[in-house]
């Protein structure tokens, strides 16, 4: 039976529930690829051009090891080819933990009465703040429950005073948030506070399944979610972030259906999403959720492997809910960022907080490692550890970051980026043997250079880097 879009293309879908469960079960059941065409879809790929949803079915249905090791080798080669060697590094702030809704794989469900609840004060989210900056981060992603404590009014101002706090040649560039859907109004007011991206995961696409997990409040409601980042669109916020959390219901339909979202977004909005999270399900506190459909490792590093052949240019966020084997193998797949030095219990940074307490988080994270460890251990690998946020800054943002990243410029740019704000942490926050492994680093990066003009601009703002000068960027 061929399959025929047109079966299911909905006009302008703006704003409307677009995932059609029928078609994402009709691609996959009648999907069935010959190894010629599973070699196809990596050669069209490794040309840069995104994949359709059949195509990334056929890579999903692939199960010859032989052929599953290609798909992860051809994601390897792309990743190189757009990303070059850099990894953007963040870390996660959470801000309070109040909730109305009732998720039964969350810490912070309604219903858990051993979770402790806290908002970080104006005082608290400072200090939280500032020891960030001291680790050397420069970009943050907020978090927030979903409760009317944290209207739109709330989320911009915490945004505004966590740009306000400067310690020593500390700062952070680039505030994301990963919060609750709003209206269209509520997202302008966050918008006019300078956020980055801003992050909301369907968690699931299958319905059914929504509807079991999601007990209670605002986000029972799976279409409000579905569309609220084209609400986040409509208020002008073009640099959204969308995830699923793997674990809930068949990983292969998840997969599917975030290429759906991307599809929708380029359709309506002529632009895809900035980022895509694919957190697995993790232990917490009055956790609910049988196994029946647990990501193992071995389909995990897959999935992964297919999204960045799937969507070239879209960045894809590997969390420390992984451990250090995990990420430092799908680290080469083509993740373009990941958070180093995480905790996530209100005000864990500030008092250094080493164990987990689920009753004061939301998940079980299994990479505890601090910063300077993580990048430490990205030099060993010869990856570019990068705090940068020049195309935030310079309004490189949605189509326009699209314009300039599809024929691959933005490498011209990403890797000298990376290196100036590497350079950064190496003067002000790193110990001498990962100073040493930097420098490195950057002269191995300066040699591999072929365009004399750049690398001469670059080697003089190292230099004033060097002298004292801070966030240098092309
Ligand atoms: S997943 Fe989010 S919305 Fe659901 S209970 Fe947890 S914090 Fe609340």
């Amino acid at each position: 039976m061929i399959y025929n879009p047109q079966k299911y293309a909905i006009a302008d879908e703006r704003m409307k529930p677009f995932i059609d469960e029928n078609e994402i079960h009709d691609i996959l059941n009648n999907t069935q690829p010959t190894k010629e065409q599973v070699r196809e879809v990596i050669a069209k790929s490794l040309n840069k051009n995104r994949l359709s949803m059949h195509e990334t079915a056929m890579l999903v249905n692939t199960t010859d090891p032989e052929l599953i090791e290609e798909i992860k080798q051809g994601a390897k080669t792309l990743k190189e080819k757009v990303y070059g060697k850099r990894i953007v590094l963040f870390a996660p702030l959470y801000v309070g933990n109040y909730c109305t809704n009732n998720c039964k794989y969350c810490g912070f469900r309604t219903t858990n009465r051993k979770q402790v609840r806290t908002t970080l004060s104006d005082e608290q989210l400072i200090r939280e703040v500032e020891a960030l900056e001291e680790n050397g981060q420069k970009r943050l992603i907020l978090v927030y429950g979903e409760h009317p404590k944290y209207n739109a009014q709330f989320i911009a101002d915490s945004v505004r005073t966590v740009y306000k706090v400067k310690k020593g040649n500390g700062e952070i560039r680039r505030v994301n948030i990963n919060a609750a859907p709003m209206d269209i109004d509520d997202y302008k007011t966050v918008l006019e506070a300078g956020i980055g991206t801003y992050q909301i995961f369907q968690e699931t696409y299958h319905k059914e399944t929504y509807h079991s997990v999601h007990l209670a409040g605002k986000k029972a409601d799976f279409d409000y979610r579905l569309t609220g980042l084209d609400r986040a669109q409509e208020a002008g916020i073009d640099d959204v972030g969308i995830g699923a959390l793997f674990g809930l219901y068949d990983w292969r339909f998840e997969l599917l259906s975030l290429i759906r979202h991307v599809n929708h977004f380029e359709a309506c909005y002529n632009v895809g999403p900035h980022t895509i999270s694919f957190p697995r399900i993790k232990d917490a506190s009055e956790y609910d959720i049988d196994d029946k459909y647990k990501v193992s490792d071995e389909d995990f590093t897959k999935l992964v492997a297919i999204l960045r052949l799937a969507v070239p240019y879209t960045g894809l966020i590997l969390t420390a809910r992984e451990p250090e084997n995990i990420r430092r193998e799908i680290m080469s797949f083509g993740v373009s960022q990941i958070d180093g030095g995480t905790k996530i219990e209100m005000g864990a940074y500030s008092k250094k907080e080493e164990t987990q307490n689920l009753d004061k988080e939301q998940f079980k994270i299994n990479d505890n490692r601090s910063l300077g460890e993580i990048i430490d251990e990205l030099l060993e690998n010869d990856y570019i550890p990068s705090f940068c946020t020049a195309c935030y800054r310079t309004g490189r943002t949605g189509q326009h970051f699209m314009e300039f990243s599809v024929p691959g410029f933005i490498k011209k740019y990403c890797t000298p980026n990376a290196m100036l704000t590497l350079a950064e942490y190496m003067e002000d926050y790193a110990t001498p043997e990962v100073k040493e492994k930097g420098e490195m680093v950057i002269k191995k990066n300066l040699d591999e250079m072929d365009n004399d003009k750049i690398k001469e601009n670059l080697l003089e703002r190292l230099n004033k880097v060097k002298n004292g000068e801070r966030d240098l960027y092309f």
